[in-house]
């Protein structure tokens, strides 16, 4: 095990982010460069090898967490990233991105603050990448068999890399003009710098998996294409379907979806503009919805500076501690503070939005909203609550539904969609399309990251299977897992 007495003689300790006035200035990933290395190895010690590490069922990868903390004690770097590397093909990402499940199962958090086991990962990886040890790893020998992966999120990459790495040639199909999915243009880069994303896709290109991005299927290959020239699909694309908010004043110029705000953001940092198309500068910024996109929206609008930024949530506030019905080890609800909630903003909880309000040249002006309670889990507005708050630019962060109907993919393969919208699969990833797969968001509804790449490298042992009449490659989940929560 790690230090045995770690976990009572060293506090949990989280490394610096820069000052809120100096990275609100820039774009850069919010933590102090470096800052991190001094502190793990004893953070790392204080894991306690509790016997039954349930911090493995709250990973939806299944991480060896408790090895790699062991390993990082004793300065084995090299060898923690082998362990690491075992389980989860993108450690660079879910260390930055994950919310850390595995960090609410972890058996120190029961009577004190739990191991920072995402912290740990991130450090694994970095330091590996930063010695070298992080290699292409191309297939002794080729199948002879073809795979399209549909989709450059984390699940399609995580699938790639794993048929690529099986001995299949493997091409990545991608609508959008550079890879990564959400990874690429949802997340901003203060969250997690591009370099990483592009240093990974560079080691894919060195194993042999082809990348084609600009290819809209269904568009500019249809589905029947695609059948004739692969061996096997497996469609990763995302639940790209927003959730929208039909109230009067919707259609007023101003009033955009979350995901047509972020990828201008995301594109200037690459620099393909001067300044994005959608721009919060000077803007009194209203974002609906409470969570992690409506947060990258806050984060971004702070440094595009913004006059104002308001978060509404339509749920009451979250406590700061774990409520007594959501116990140990499940993933609680509770009252997070991101570092852009950190940065700037206000939050309102327990509002709903009854209008935008415009100019007289059509722009939103304001938007009106009031109060609400929940009777039998439905929002009730409070009457005399109703009110009007500035909004020059409104962001829909509300959630969403599932893969997007109407460019032609699902209806030209004649794929089967669950009750929920999503495509439907079975308990192989497989769709109702003889060797078409499904994987991430598309299959399971809106998600995480740790959750698609999971979802990736099982469905690439499904495909791998039935290319090859049987597979080596593990396969982490069943496509029914689902989060410890109550
Ligand atoms: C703004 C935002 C921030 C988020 N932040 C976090 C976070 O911090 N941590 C976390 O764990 N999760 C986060 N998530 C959720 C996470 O990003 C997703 O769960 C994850 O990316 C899903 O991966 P995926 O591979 O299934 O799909 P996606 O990442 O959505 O990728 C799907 C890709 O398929 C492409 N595509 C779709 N249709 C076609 C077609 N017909 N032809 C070609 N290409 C097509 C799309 O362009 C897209 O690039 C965030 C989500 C959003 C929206
Ligand atoms: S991927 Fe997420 S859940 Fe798994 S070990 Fe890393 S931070 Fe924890």
């Amino acid at each position: 095990m790690a230090d045995p007495r770690g976990f009572l003689t060293t506090p949990q300790q989280h490394p610096e982010r820069r000052p809120v006035t100096e990275r609100v200035q820039d774009w850069k990933e919010v933590y102090k460069p470096g800052g991190l290395l001094p502190i793990i190895s004893k953070q790392a010690g204080r894991c306690m090898d509790c016997g039954i590490p349930f911090c493995h069922n709250g990973c939806p990868l299944g991480n060896i967490i408790p090895e790699w903390n062991d390993l990082v004690w004793k300065g084995d770097w090299e060898g923690a990233s082998e362990r690491l590397h075992a389980t989860n093909n993108f450690p660079e990402f879910t260390g930055r991105l994950c919310p850390a499940p595995c960090e609410t199962a972890c058996v120190l958090g029961i009577n004190q603050p739990p191991v920072t086991i995402k912290n740990v990962e991130v450090a694994i990886i970095d330091r590996a990448w930063e010695d070298g040890t992080v290699k292409p790893l191309p297939p002794e020998r080729l199948s002879g068999r073809t795979v399209a992966v549909i989709g450059s999120g984390p699940s399609g990459l995580a699938a790639a890399q794993q048929l690529t790495r099986a001995g299949h040639t493997v091409a990545v199909y991608e609508r959008a003009d550079r890879i990564g999915g959400l990874l690429r243009y949802g997340i901003p880069e203060f969250k997690m710098e591009k370099r990483h994303l592009n240093r990974r896709i560079e080691q894919m290109r060195a194993e042999g998996t082809k990348f084609r991005p600009g290819m809209h299927i269904g568009v500019d290959l249809t589905g029947d294409a695609l059948l004739a020239r692969y061996d096997a699909i497996v469609l990763a694309v995302g639940s790209t379907k927003a959730r929208d908010l039909e109230v009067p004043g919707r259609d007023l110029a101003g009033v955009h979806q979350a995901m047509d705000y972020l990828p201008y953001a995301n594109k200037t940092c690459e620099g393909d503009y001067l300044t994005a198309p959608i721009d919060a500068f000077g803007k009194h910024v209203v974002v609906i919805g409470g969570g992690d996109t409506g947060a990258d929206c806050l984060g971004t609008a702070t440094r595009q500076g913004a006059a104002s930024v308001t978060q509404l949530e339509i749920m009451p506030r979250p406590t700061d501690e774990r409520p007594g019905h959501q116990p140990w080890p499940t993933y609680p609800m509770i009252f997070r503070v991101s570092s852009a909630h950190e940065e700037n903003g206000e939050r309102v909880y327990a509002v709903s939005t009854t209008e935008f309000v415009g100019d007289d040249n059509g722009r939103v002006q304001a938007l009106k909203l009031t109060e609400v309670r929940f009777e039998g889990g439905r929002p009730v507005p409070v009457e005399g609550t109703e009110r009007e708050i500035p909004a020059d630019l409104v962001l829909l962060a509300m959630g969403f539904v599932g893969p997007e109907r109407g460019n032609g993919l699902i209806d030209q393969l004649g794929l089967a969609l669950d009750e929920r919208g999503n495509i439907a699969r079975d308990a192989e990833y497989a769709t109702n399309v003889p060797g078409v797969f499904v994987a991430g968001d598309a299959g399971r509804g809106q998600s995480l990251i740790v959750w698609a790449i999971a979802e990736g490298r099982s469905a690439a042992s499904s495909v791998d299977a039935y290319l090859s009449g049987t597979s080596t490659l593990p396969k982490p989940i069943p496509p029914t897992a689902r989060q410890v929560t109550v």
